[in-house]
């Protein structure tokens, strides 16, 4: 299958070697596998994009891509921090680059990192509707393939099974329902099966809604830059070797029984559906 979300070292928080990923993309099977480093739009975030170098970033994909050609399919992606405001500074840099896909992401919410966020809004007691604003924005830029971790705001809480996500459920709705309009692919992020919450982000309730509203694609292969047909995608969020391709024949399962009947990938922006 695919991994579309794969943190290098050319990510801050990330020490795997661009070829070791690849190697552990191999090893496990994986057809395809996408870096998708870290670019950030607040000048304090290690992954600020006046910091990035995205000649050194590409100049080692291209020789990957020589060294697994017929083995190993490795597309450039990134995982963008979305912050609204920044929605012109990040159009530019998507522009200025031959990326075959963009993840959009909160990782920030009133300028706080998620992690802190969810930490602060948990001891004060209030809810976490404003991330899912944030996620919404994101939802609506039109800048982006790929919505990243949707529900990712679990991995902090102090009390993850008792995170009551149908409070959220009219706001998730709308995201959703934006999702499936514009044709912005789900990403099921099987990270969380490694985290105390034991589900990915997002989980099969929200999936499942998702392919009702018509993100379902069942029977459908080879579809190439359809728009408005709604899918998925699937990512680990790897920062270890372990951990690339990791939940992959678990993220089949789920999303099988979701309703889906593949997976996209894009290649220089344009979309192909994968069976699963
Ligand atoms: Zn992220
Ligand atoms: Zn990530």
């Amino acid at each position: 299958m695919v991994d579309l979300h794969i943190h290098t070292s050319f990510s801050p928080d990330s020490h795997l070697p661009a070829e070791r990923a690849c190697r552990a993309a191999a090893a496990r099977g994986l057809k395809i596998a996408g870096f998708a480093d870290h670019v950030e739009f607040l000048p304090a975030d290690e992954a600020y994009v006046d910091l990035i170098d995205s000649t050194k970033i590409l100049t080692e994909i291209e020789r990957l891509r020589d060294l697994y050609r017929g083995k190993l399919e490795i597309l450039y992606g990134a995982e963008i921090g979305f912050i609204p405001g920044k929605e012109s500074q990040i159009k530019d840099f998507l522009d200025s680059q031959p990326l075959d896909y963009a993840i959009g992401s909160v990782h920030y919410v009133d300028g706080i990192l998620v992690s802190r966020w969810v930490r602060e809004q948990e001891l004060a007691g209030k809810d976490f509707a404003p991330y899912f604003e944030t996620v919404l924005a994101v939802a609506e830029s039109g800048l982006f393939e790929v919505l990243g971790h949707l529900d990712y705001i679990r991995k902090y809480l102090f009390a993850p099974q008792a995170y009551r996500g149908d409070d959220y459920e009219e706001i998730v709705e709308r995201i959703l329902e934006s999702a499936a309009r514009s044709g912005l692919v789900l990403e099921l992020n099987t990270a969380g099966w490694r985290h105390a919450t034991e589900e990915p982000y997002p989980g099969e309730k929200i999936l499942k809604r998702f392919a009702e509203l018509g993100g379902c694609v069942t029977g459908t292969t080879g579809v190439t830059g359809v728009a408005g047909v709604k899918g998925v995608t699937v990512g680990s969020d790897a920062h270890k070797d372990y951990e690339v391709g990791y939940g992959n024949g678990k993220a089949r399962e789920l999303l099988r029984g979701a309703g889906f009947g593949s997976v996209e990938v894009f290649r220089q922006h344009k979309r192909s559906s994968l069976p699963l």
